[in-house]
């Protein structure tokens, strides 16, 4: 199966969910913590981020790249690392992913690379995804009318971006009315909002109010769905609990992020309903050497036409990095097993491999896929 492993070393990504690599220098404490998602204090003294299964990757994969043997140890990696510029090794570890595009989630973005600075970094494109709670921070700040203000900053900037985002999960989760306000009820709602400084958006009135409008720029939504920071209810980021938004949903594409545990609550979800995607980004860093079962498990009731890729990189570059690795060797073990078995042939996997890797998010984001396939030679 040289073919097979030959096509997935190679082929071009569109990573359709991450945020911007660090900028500047720190200390070996913010790297270890960076390789923790779900903590939001400091790791513990006895603790180390490189006793992890994303520690462990980091060594195995990203080692090489700073010219350091697979598995060196930690001390090793970090003396390593610092001699390094957060952009030089930006510059490595972006352009060694093998990513066409990058989709960047600008709504959290304190001391990371911007959208301009990430495509440079990579020389790959890098495209705008908005985060609606972000708009709706912004319309609060404003003296008009909620409702115009946010449609009018919401089509502003969706013109120059690819897609929306949502983090309904971390302000009150999926589980309630998740139908659309009144325009009486969102005025009433964004009054009181306002008056109690319009920061930190939690109203479920004024997010409910975000999503339909969402919904109506027609680019792909996606939700933060499971594992992230412990800030998130995780058993209310269960997308089961979407289920009657997505059926009044309409047409728009909506993108279920990370999905970790509930990725075949996801995968029933992506084949319920046209508009619904999945993505396993995130978990897949974090689950290291056991990312492949968990690839498999996207690629259990799931259509295949609807998997999209990302690595959800935030902070120290190696995560844009691994993310793509990651997934290289996860489906190479998942996909090879399958021809191996008789369950499909050697064609039919390296079509998987396309249609996950960049022809589903090509679609999906209105990207060219001639450009997409030029990346793929650089690799
Ligand atoms: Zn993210």
């Amino acid at each position: 199966m040289a073919d097979l492993a030959d096509h997935i070393a190679g082929v071009p990504l569109i990573d359709q969910h991450m945020h911007g690599c660090w900028l500047s220098a720190g200390r070996r404490r913010r790297f270890e913590n960076g390789l923790n998602e779900a903590n939001t204090e400091p790791l513990a003294e006895f603790d180390s981020g490189f006793d992890s299964q994303l520690g462990f990757a980091v060594r195995a994969h990203c080692a090489p790249l700073l010219e350091l043997p697979k598995h060196a140890g930690a001390d090793e990696y970090w003396q390593r690392r610092r001699q390094f510029t957060e952009t030089e090794l930006a510059r490595i570890f972006l352009r060694a992913a093998g990513v066409s595009d990058w989709l960047v989630d600008t709504g959290y973005a304190e001391d990371v690379a911007d959208v301009a600075q990430l495509a440079e970094w990579s020389a790959g494109r890098a495209h705008e995804v908005v985060r609606l709670e972000q708009v709706a921070e912004q319309a609060a700040q404003t003296s008009d009318d909620y409702a115009s203000a946010f449609e009018e900053i919401l089509h502003r900037r969706a013109a120059t971006a690819v897609g929306t985002k949502s983090i309904l999960a971390y302000r009150g989760g999926f589980d309630g009315d998740l139908t659309e306000p009144s325009a009486a009820e969102v005025a009433e709602a964004a009054a009181r909002w306002r008056d109690r400084g319009g920061v930190r958006i939690d109203d479920r009135v004024l997010l409910r109010f975000g999503l339909y409008q969402g919904l109506r720029v027609g680019k792909p939504l996606q939700f933060h769905v499971g594992f992230g920071d412990r800030d998130c209810d995780l058993h209310n980021a269960n997308p089961l609990y979407l289920l009657d938004f997505l059926r009044s949903s309409g047409g728009t594409p909506i993108v279920l992020l990370h999905c970790y545990p509930y990725e075949r609550e996801a995968g029933y979800l992506a084949q319920a309903f046209n508009n619904v995607y999945l993505d396993g980004g995130l978990s897949i860093n974090h689950l290291g050497a056991r990312a492949p079962a968990f690839i498999a498990r996207l690629l259990e009731l799931a259509p295949f036409r609807k998997i999209v890729y990302s690595s959800d990189g935030f902070g120290p570059a190696e995560l844009h990095y691994l993310g793509a690795r990651l997934w290289r060797n996860g489906i190479h073990r998942v996909l090879s097993r399958f021809v191996a078995d008789g369950d499909c042939s050697e064609a039919d996997a390296i079509r998987v491999v396309d249609l996950v890797a960049h022809i589903n998010a090509a679609r999906i984001y209105r990207l060219d896929p001639a450009e997409i396939k030029d990346a793929g030679r650089r690799v």
